[in-house]
């Protein structure tokens, strides 16, 4: 049976974030966190805190970083039945500290951990089954196991009349793996809603400006792209042309996790039926808030969380 399930496939991580900003982590420094994170974790969490059915398959280690996230994912609404705990892993970790100029440098441990271990179970194999609309991270492709499979599970869920959306989230040693990169593009050839921010579009089109790489993506088959612009908004294409949305002016306090919030309430609201400058403005929403929160999860928001923002916001 189809449900209107949203799914995704990816990391778990706990993020530990440096509360001051320096270079890296060549000495010692107060933390903080363990904070529930991962990629695919916080955009299915957001969809969950929507009130729409979500699932997530993954693989956590059974230690306190593994349940922090179930139950914070458990709590939000979604359905962890497909995470496998696995004993002899530690949970996926994220070490994270800004630079003094706001980029991030990151210490992983995910290749290693339990979510390196992502593997198509039953549970797994039934939950993609199931689901209406299939997400994907591009930083899960670089996990052994999920190239090849994602681009299978993108290909069946679009046979059967699901739907697919794609947020590249390039980081530079997924472009250095070639097997990698062989399964982004090979996941976008089977993309319903392409979610691209800053470079990515023009990365993965292969297209030296911005409209070559929406006409070159749209004539391939993509039926809509969204491209997440960070503070400035987010401009959607089809084939009807573009959309504009701008951002709202809020205090950044922490970027991490405002793509993948944005991500989430542009798929549910669209599931939901909303016109697409409707759906836009409450992405936006969805981002502003991440952004003005600590901790990649802690920004996610609830319908009515979003509406008061908006209330407060006429454009
Ligand atoms: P991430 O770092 O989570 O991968 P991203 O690169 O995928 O993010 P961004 O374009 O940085 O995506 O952010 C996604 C959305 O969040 C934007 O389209 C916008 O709606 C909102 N957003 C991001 N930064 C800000 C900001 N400083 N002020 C207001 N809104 C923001
Ligand atoms: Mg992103």
């Amino acid at each position: 049976m189809i449900t209107g399930t949203i799914l995704t496939v990816g990391e778990i991580l706990v993020e530990i974030m440096a509360s001051e900003r320096g270079e890296g982590f060549r000495e010692a420094q107060p933390l903080r966190g363990p904070f529930p994170s991962g990629a695919p974790a916080i955009f299915i969490d957001q969809v969950g805190k929507l009130g729409h059915p979500a699932a997530i398959v993954s693989a956590v280690g059974d230690d306190d970083f593994g349940r922090l996230n179930l139950d914070r994912l458990a709590a939000d609404g979604v359905d962890t039945g497909a995470v496998a705990v696995l004993k002899g892993h530690a949970t996926g970790s994220a070490f994270v500290r800004y630079r003094p100029d706001g980029a991030r440098d990151f210490v992983f441990n995910i290749r290693h951990s339990a979510s390196g271990c992502i593997a198509p179970t039953d549970a797994a194999h039934a939950a993609i089954e199931a689901c209406g609309h299939l997400h994907i991270m591009g930083s899960s492709l670089s996990i052994p196991a999920m190239a090849e499979w994602m681009a299978q599970a993108a290909a069946s869920v679009g046979a059967r009349g699901g739907k697919v959306s794609f947020d590249p989230n390039i980081r530079k040693e997924i472009l250095d793996d070639p097997r990698a990169r062989h399964a982004l593009e090979t996941v976008l050839g089977h993309t319903d809603l392409f979610l691209p921010s800053g470079d990515e579009l023009l990365m993965l089109s292969g297209q030296a400006g911005v409209e070559a790489a929406v006409a070159h993506l749209i004539g391939q088959g993509i039926a809509e792209i969204v491209l997440k612009c960070g503070a400035d908004g987010a401009i959607h294409y089809d084939r009807g042309g573009a959309t504009r949305s701008p951002g709202f002016a809020v205090t950044e306090v922490d970027p991490t996790g405002a793509g993948d919030c944005f991500g989430a309430t542009f798929v549910v609201c669209r599931r939901r039926g909303m016109a697409v400058g409707e759906a836009l403005r409450y992405a936006n929403a969805a981002g502003a808030l991440a952004v003005g929160a600590m901790g990649p999860m802690e920004g996610a928001s609830t319908f009515a969380e979003l509406d008061a923002f908006l209330t407060a916001r006429p454009h």
